[in-house]
């Protein structure tokens, strides 16, 4: 607090009063007591001239008075005055002094000047008879209106002058310990005026570094107190305004945090002010690293960078789909540029939502070709029952055969047409949310001695060997029992379509790990690598010709997989090319 300008200001200017009016007052006393003294010994000095006038009348008048001058000197030494009585031409004929005969002429002397012209006159100077300067003080002596001379009073000023001094010393002595009084007043008075003050600016300072908590102490009455107390409760309104902004932000970044779309903030120079997880994702590119730098550098996107650049410079809106590559990925991404109104009719920058809609485009794109391949695979067989019907109606003569020939083509077409339906309607079954009944506890060696008698016969008319590997004990899973039937069935009717006469098909059923392992070998066909992955999407066939020969709609594996997923297992499948195939499938163990 000492070191602060306002305590030394208010403190100085409080000092300089005080020294100034302490010297006023000082200078006036003193002078003023200087005089009073000089006008007291005027006074005196007047009256003892009076007295003394009524005893030099008479010699005066030149009617007696022969012991004047002993009379004079003994009022001189009684009074310690210097009494002179002078003749009106000017000889002095009695001083206590001097003697009177040796004296000049006193006529001239600006005291007896004055006296013979007033009355009365004053002077002040220097003796040289005395050798100190004196006040002489003149009557003139006047008996029935006729001047008869003057009589004159002196006294030497020296004890005036030290009177005077003392009184001054007292005057100063006094002066300066009341200015040392009112300065240690002074100091504590500033004091108490400035330490609120240097407490409310260590408070500001401390509000300004962020401790929004810190108080003023206050206290008094008076308006520093009511300004400490205003400043407290701006504090406690700044706090209040605070938490709620911090609040208010930490929410936004949840909520930016946990957005899917990518969302990113750059003020007027491109700089980015802010880059959520998902843009960080989408663009590849580190959020943290990328705070405070221009967009242009942080991301080699260019159309993110012109977007940005597009929506601050022109009409501030901008709506568009890109196909961006971020580590060797191409992903379609929607943007959406937006400028940052200020609220004044400008702007503070723009943000830029960037809406990564690959996946949506692709089911787009899978659902578009689902349709056209749907359409195809139900126009064929109809176009065949119609070409067939046709010719049956319009040819009456037809022999008998051949007739019964184009029948049974067409009930294939029919049974076909079955088929494929009822895999659509499985398939959109397993597709929506009720596609799996509610689970129930079962032992998969039922599914799967199920299945198997199924295809049993179909099995011996091709000459296969289907052979069986089941534990002893239950292998218990939770599932829909005619679905997961459905899933063996699906791949017991591969191996035995894709398998030659007198092949051989395993089934193999295991639980091992918490797991439920199934394995449907053949040593058929056999798949090359490149369609592994691809079997498993709907209408897939590796050969288009064969399978639709043998029956097949091109939906089977791909119910498989749907109701492996549906109980939360896996599939997968093992095939080399003129080998054979084994598929695999993984069920969680109830
Ligand atoms: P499809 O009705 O044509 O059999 P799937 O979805 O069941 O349709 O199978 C898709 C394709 O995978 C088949 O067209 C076939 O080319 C191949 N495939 C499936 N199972 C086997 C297998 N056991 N051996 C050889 N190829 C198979």
């Amino acid at each position: 607090m000492l070191g602060s300008r306002f305590f030394w200001k208010l403190y100085a200017s409080y000092a300089v009063l005080v020294v100034l009016a302490v010297s006023v007052v000082g200078v006036l006393t003193s002078r003023r007591v200087g005089q009073d003294l000089l006008e007291s010994v005027e006074r005196s000095l007047s009256n003892r001239a009076t007295l003394l006038a009524e005893v030099a009348v008479p010699a005066l008048a030149g009617v007696g008075g022969d012991r004047l001058q002993d009379r004079v000197e003994q009022l001189g030494r009684d009074t310690r005055t210097r009494y002179t009585v002078i003749r009106l031409d000017g000889t002095v004929i009695a001083d206590s002094e001097e003697n009177p005969s040796g004296m000049d002429d006193h006529g001239s002397r600006p005291e007896v000047l004055d006296a013979r012209q007033e009355g009365r006159g004053v002077s002040t100077r220097f003796s040289r008879t005395v050798a100190a300067s004196m006040m002489y003080v003149a009557v003139a002596v006047r008996r029935d209106g006729r001047e008869l001379g003057f009589v004159r009073a002196a006294l030497p000023l020296t004890a005036v002058r030290q009177r005077t001094a003392a009184v001054q010393e007292n005057v100063l002595l006094g002066g300066l310990l009341a200015a040392l009084i009112a300065l240690a007043i002074g100091l504590f008075v500033t004091r108490r005026i400035t330490a609120p003050l240097a407490s409310m600016t260590v408070a500001a300072e401390a509000i300004s570094r962020g401790d929004y908590q810190h108080r003023v102490r206050g206290g008094s009455n008076d308006e520093i107190g009511t300004l400490a107390s205003a400043f407290n409760r701006m504090a406690v309104q700044l706090e209040r305004r605070m938490e709620t902004i911090t609040e208010d932000r930490s929410k936004l970044l949840t909520i930016l945090g946990g957005m899917v779309e990518g969302v990113v903030a750059v003020d007027r120079d491109q700089a980015i002010v802010h880059l959520n997880a998902a843009a960080g994702r989408i663009l590849g590119v580190s959020p943290e690293r990328s705070l405070g730098r221009p967009i242009w550098e942080v991301t080699r996107v260019r159309q993110v960078s012109e977007a940005i650049a597009h929506t601050l410079t022109e009409a501030g809106e901008v709506t568009e789909e890109v196909a961006l590559e971020v580590s060797n990925q191409e992903r379609i991404v929607q943007l959406h540029g937006a400028r940052l109104d200020n609220g004044g009719g400008g702007h503070v920058g723009a943000v830029l939502v960037l809406h990564d809609v690959t996946e949506l485009r692709r089911l787009e794109r899978v659902r578009r070709d689902f349709v056209a391949n749907v359409s195809h695979e139900l126009k064929t067989p109809i176009t065949a029952i119609r070409g067939l019907v046709d010719t049956i109606i319009d040819d009456q003569e037809m022999p008998l055969t051949v007739r019964t020939d184009f029948l049974r083509k067409a009930q294939n077409q029919a049974v076909r047409l079955s088929l494929l339906v009822t895999d659509l309607l499985t398939l959109a079954r397993l597709e929506s949310a009720d596609g799996i009944v509610e689970p129930e506890r079962l032992d998969a060696r039922e599914v799967v001695g199920r299945s198997v008698a199924n295809f049993r016969p179909a099995a011996e008319a091709r000459h296969l060997t289907l052979d069986v590997d089941m534990p002893q004990e239950p292998v218990p899973v939770l599932g829909d029992p005619e679905a997961l039937e459905l899933l063996v069935n699906n791949l017991l009717d591969n191996a035995v379509k894709y398998t030659g006469e007198g092949g051989q098909v395993n089934v193999r059923l295991a639980s091992a790990e918490g797991m439920a392992w199934l394995e449907v070998a053949d040593d058929g066909v056999g798949i090359s690598p490149e369609h592994h992955d691809r079997i498993f999407e709907r209408f897939y066939r590796v050969d288009q010709a064969r399978s639709r020969e043998l029956g097949g709609t091109g939906l089977g594996l791909s119910i498989v997989k749907h109701i492996c997923k549906a109980h939360h297992g896996t599939i997968s499948v093992r095939s080399t090319l003129g080998v054979g195939s084994t598929f695999e499938v993984v069920l969680p163990l109830a």
